[in-house]
């Protein structure tokens, strides 16, 4: 049975513990929330005018790059969503920001509107035509719904009473860096097993080698945080609903193929 407890939900941010399954499973929705799970973002651009300092084509890059909102339940493959530019700057330094982008849909558009594009001097124009399409991580990286899509092992401490000088000896707590462990009596105890990061400096520093960081196999913290694009608990389960489908359709070319 596999276990699942929210940790910490912000709008943009999830972490959540897992327990009871398999690495290699939790890996490949991993990878799917990364490359399978489609999002839009603005794929070719027709500059009508560029006077600024930035080629077209770095412009066109930039505009790439600003996650837009998706909405996978109205969103086809074939459609295409517009978004026009057009700002001549009225003084020095004028910077023109993703905000300044007019989408041709209430549904597809800048998931920021402080996205710096470029800054312009007084009189220069830029003027332009972009068009978004559904696109995977598999791609371009500009279509990643996600800016991290990570997991851990829990970790879990083991100390040697017999060679530990705790109290006295404060060495692992004084220097882990992340500050999760504390002196109990005569041992050392880990406080925030999910912030420790395994980076096994208290071992490091333990001048009685009485400290060892070790952790479970099959429990894990995963964090994933969203580029803004689609709500990060839909990407998970999206992952999820990809990752099954490829394996039906393997199981049906395996039933076809007669093995
Ligand atoms: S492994 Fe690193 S973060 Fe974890 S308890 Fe040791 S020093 Fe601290
Ligand atoms: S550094 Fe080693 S001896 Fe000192 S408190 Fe930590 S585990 Fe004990």
């Amino acid at each position: 049975m596999v276990g699942v407890k929210l940790l910490e939900r912000r709008k943009l941010y999830l972490e959540f513990l897992v327990e009871g399954l398999n690495p290699t499973l939790l890996n490949s929705v991993r990878r799917a929330t990364i490359a399978d799970v489609p999002t839009m973002a603005i794929d070719t651009v027709v500059i009508l005018d560029n006077s600024s300092i930035m080629y077209d084509e770095i412009l066109a890059h930039r505009l790439g790059l600003i996650p837009l909102t998706t909405d996978l339940d109205t969103m086809r493959p074939e459609d295409t969503v517009t978004l026009s530019l057009d700002v001549t700057a009225t003084r020095d330094g004028q910077i023109v920001y993703s905000g300044d982008l007019v989408s041709s849909s209430p549904d597809v558009k800048p998931v920021w509107n402080n996205i710096p594009i470029v800054k312009l001097r007084r009189g220069q124009t830029v003027k332009l035509s972009a068009y978004a399409r559904l696109g995977t991580g598999r791609e371009h990286a500009k279509w990643q719904p996600v800016s991290v899509s990570a997991y851990k092992n829990v970790p879990y401490i083991e100390v040697d009473k017999s060679k530990c000088k705790a109290p006295k000896c404060k060495e692992c707590v004084n220097n882990c860096p992340k500050g999760v462990l504390a002196v109990s009596t005569k041992s050392v105890r880990l406080t925030r097993p999910y912030q420790c990061t395994l980076c096994r400096y208290c071992e490091y520093v333990c001048p009685e080698g009485a400290i060892k960081v070790r952790w479970h196999e099959d429990k894990f913290v995963y964090k994933l945080e969203s580029t803004g694009a689609l709500p990060p608990e839909e990407i998970f389960v999206k992952a999820i609903e990809i990752l099954i489908g490829t394996i039906d359709s393997f199981r049906s070319s395996l039933e076809e193929a007669g093995v």
